[in-house]
C-alpha cells in the first residue's frame, strides 16, 4: 500500500506524540506549528512553521500539498484554526478529524469549581469575588482580563508578551509539566486564592487543580470553545494513528475534485 500522506496540525503534545507514532507505521508526515514560541520541540517527520494566512491560505497550502488526510491535533482552545481546517478540508474534500485530550469535567473536583463559558465570564465571576488570582489562560488572553487591574494577579506565561501588563500584577515564565508541590508553593507564597483556568484537560498542567483542591483556592474554569460541526473527534493518538490508517474518508461521501 503506498504511504499516506498526513498533515497534521500540531502544537501540543499530542500532535508530536502523533507524528512519531504516524513516521514509525510508515506514513509521510508533516507537522504545522503556528510559530508562537522559540525553540519548539519539533516533532518528527517534516515541519512547517507559521500562520497559512487564514482559509485562503491554508486552501492554497492543502491544493498543492494533497494530504490523504489532515488531523487537527491544536489546543483544544486553537478555535480560529480549528474551523479554517474544517472548512477547507470540507470544501477540499479531504478526510479531516480533530484530536483532543480529554477536558476536566470528569476530574473529582470539578463540581466545586465555577464553570464559565468565556474569558470575559471569567473576569465577571474573578470580580464578583475579588481575591488575589493566578490567572493561567495564556498571553493572547490577558486582554480579557483588563477589568481586574485594581486586584492582585499573578499571572503564568510561557514566553513575555509584548502588551504591558497592569500596573501591579506579577508575572512568571514557566513551561509546564508541573508538579502538585511547586503548585502549592507558588500558590502558597503568593497567598493565592482564586485560580483562572481554561479546561484544557491533560495531566501536564492538572497539578494546579490539585494544589487549589488542598489549599481551599476556588477555580473559575473556562469551558472549551464548540468544536466544529461535522468533524469526527478521536481522544487519543492510537484513536487517531488508526483513524489514519484505516478509517480516513471524508463525511458525507467518497471524491475528490482537488
Ligand atoms: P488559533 O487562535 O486557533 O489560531 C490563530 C492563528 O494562528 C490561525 O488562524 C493560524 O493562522 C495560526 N495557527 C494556529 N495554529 C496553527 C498551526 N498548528 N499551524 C499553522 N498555523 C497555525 O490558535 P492559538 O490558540 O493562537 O494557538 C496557536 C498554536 O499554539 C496552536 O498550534 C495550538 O495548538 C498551540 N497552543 C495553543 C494553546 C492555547 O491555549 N490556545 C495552548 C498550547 C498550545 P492563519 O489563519 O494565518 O493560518
Amino acid at each position: 500500500m503506498q504511504s499516506r500522506v498526513v498533515l497534521i496540525l500540531g502544537g501540543t503534545s499530542e500532535a508530536r506524540a502523533l507524528a512519531t507514532s504516524l513516521v514509525a507505521a510508515g506514513c509521510i508526515v508533516t507537522s504545522s506549528l503556528a510559530g508562537r514560541v522559540r525553540n519548539p520541540a519539533l516533532p518528527e517527520g517534516q515541519v512547517r512553521i507559521g500562520g497559512f494566512g487564514g482559509v485562503g491560505g491554508l486552501e492554497q497550502y492543502l491544493r498543492h500539498t494533497r494530504p490523504d488526510a489532515v488531523v487537527d491535533a491544536t489546543h483544544p482552545f486553537a478555535a480560529t484554526i480549528s474551523a479554517s481546517a474544517a472548512t477547507v478540508c470540507a470544501r477540499l474534500r479531504v478526510p479531516l478529524v480533530r484530536l483532543a485530550r480529554p477536558g476536566w469535567a470528569d476530574h473529582p473536583d470539578a463540581s466545586a469549581w465555577v464553570w464559565v463559558e468565556s474569558m470575559n465570564d471569567a473576569a465577571v465571576a474573578v470580580q464578583q469575588r475579588g481575591l488575589r488570582v493566578l490567572l493561567t489562560t495564556g498571553r493572547t488572553t490577558l486582554a480579557h482580563f483588563a477589568s481586574l487591574a485594581k486586584s492582585f494577579v499573578l499571572v503564568r506565561l510561557v514566553e513575555p508578551t509584548a502588551d504591558p501588563l497592569p500596573v501591579g500584577w506579577d508575572v512568571i515564565y514557566s513551561r509546564g509539566p508541573y508538579t502538585v508541590s511547586g503548585e502549592y508553593q507558588l500558590m502558597t507564597s503568593h497567598r493565592i486564592d482564586l485560580l483562572i483556568a481554561k479546561d484544557s484537560g491533560g495531566s501536564m498542567t492538572e497539578p494546579k487543580l490539585t494544589a487549589a483542591a488542598m489549599l481551599g483556592v476556588r477555580v473559575v474554569m473556562i469551558n472549551r470553545p464548540a468544536s466544529a460541526r461535522g468533524v469526527p473527534e478521536v481522544m487519543t493518538v492510537p484513536d487517531a494513528t488508526r483513524w489514519v490508517i484505516s478509517d480516513a474518508r471524508v463525511i458525507g461521501g467518497a471524491g475528490t475534485d482537488r
